[in-house]
């Protein structure tokens, strides 16, 4: 498969369309951004890397950081951890306060906020000294100590992130915080403001193309079992109640952040990250969106 060819094509292609899309202005200093910023990335398990347009610039991740939460507590609880959050699509957007009250408080996944918040719970229980040890483990996963949270986005977030007070204090009304709210919710903001780019993504990313292991010496990041369940709820919880649409167009796990980015994992083949910043009304970038449809359709790979 040429994949060079393919990702140059497309990224022309739909480099020139209209983007009706906006920035997400509701995190003030996420409106910092060339709104016209578009970058992709591949890394494939057989070693091929490619990048194109403004794929060595970092950006936020944002919710993209759910997936490396949701993975370093998977690795410490186990299966456990479907006792405090459960695997449904949530049908609602990121940041609803709507299903938590029928659902006693147990959020629908680990990718809608309520959940993040609950695995940064899960973590901040679990970790000596959590800020250090997330980071430690994310940049272990692709030998990268480049990799670091955003002080300014962090602090950015933490001055406007009433709904997210909101959800954690209702969570914890109904007994599923362990630790104090405000501690919560600051390693939530400092994991959402982590900056990486396309290639640094790719390949961060590349060991949920690769049962859990790292490409480069083969040791488990999560175990087998675990990638795949990781994968599944990519699936079907990574666009929020755009992840239906996701499946149906590109055809691949994958997760978007507020930040612009989207990271898509075909499963024993590749990772790939792709960045525009102007985000759809679901939140999810509106060109990231539409190159990784271009894209699975012109390679004519995907899970299905
Ligand atoms: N930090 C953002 C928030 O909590 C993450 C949202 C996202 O990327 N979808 O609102």
């Amino acid at each position: 498969m040429n994949f060079k060819e393919i990702i140059q094509d497309t990224y022309q292609k739909v480099k020139n369309i209209e983007d009706r899309g906006q920035l997400a202005t509701y995190i003030p200093e996420l409106a910092n951004v060339n709104s016209e910023s578009f970058g992709v990335h591949i890394s494939t398990i057989d070693k091929v890397s490619f990048g194109i347009g403004d794929c060595s610039e970092r950006f936020s991740i944002q919710s993209i950081a759910k997936v490396l939460s949701l993975s370093l507590a998977y690795g410490i609880l186990g299966e456990k951890i479907w006792d405090r959050l459960g695997v449904e699509p949530s049908g609602t957007a990121f940041n609803s306060l709507i299903q938590l009250e029928a659902d006693n408080g147990i959020p629908r996944n680990p990718f809608i906020n309520a959940g993040a918040i609950v695995i940064s719970d899960i973590l901040l229980s679990n970790l000596e000294n959590p800020k250090e040890d997330f980071l430690a483990f994310v940049r272990n996963i692709s030998n990268n100590l480049e990799i670091n949270y955003s002080t300014k986005i962090a602090a950015s977030e933490k001055t406007v992130g009433f709904r997210n007070t909101a959800l954690c204090n209702f969570i914890k009304s109904l007994d599923n915080i362990q630790n104090n709210p405000s501690d919560v919710l600051n390693f939530y903001f400092d994991l959402c403001s982590i900056e990486m780019n396309c290639k640094e993504l790719s390949e961060l990313l590349l060991f949920l193309a690769n049962n859990g292991a790292r490409t480069f010496d083969n040791s488990q990041v999560v175990t087998k079992s675990q990638s795949k369940r990781i994968n599944a709820l990519m699936q079907t919880c990574g666009f929020y109640d755009e992840s239906g649409e996701f499946a149906f167009k590109v055809g691949l796990p994958g997760k978007s952040g507020v930040g612009g980015g989207i990271i898509a994992i075909h499963p024993n083949q590749y990772a790939i990250a792709v960045w525009s910043p102007k985000l759809n009304k679901k939140g999810n970038s509106n060109k990231g969106m539409k190159f990784l449809e271009e894209f699975t359709t012109k390679s004519q790979l995907s899970i299905f």
